[in-house]
């Protein structure tokens, strides 16, 4: 378990300039899967639901000024 040297994408010994990925195809793929994550995160409704139910007291605080 001392040795991770992997690439995370398919396993395969990392190669120097690519670290921790074995090639530059291995590393494109991450930054989609990253990228396809971000696409994912929902935005908006559930936000804007949460702000609607927000207590007066708070509102007021910040309008006050
Ligand atoms: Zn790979």
């Amino acid at each position: 378990m001392a040795k991770t040297d992997a690439c995370p994408i398919c396993g395969k010994p990392p190669a120097g300039t690519h670290k921790p990925f074995c090639s530059q195809g291995c590393r494109d793929r991450d930054l989609l899967q990253w990228l396809g994550e971000g696409y994912r995160i929902p935005a908006g409704p559930l936000n804007v639901d949460e702000a609607d139910s927000l207590p007066d007291g708070l509102d007021s605080r910040g309008s006050a000024d």
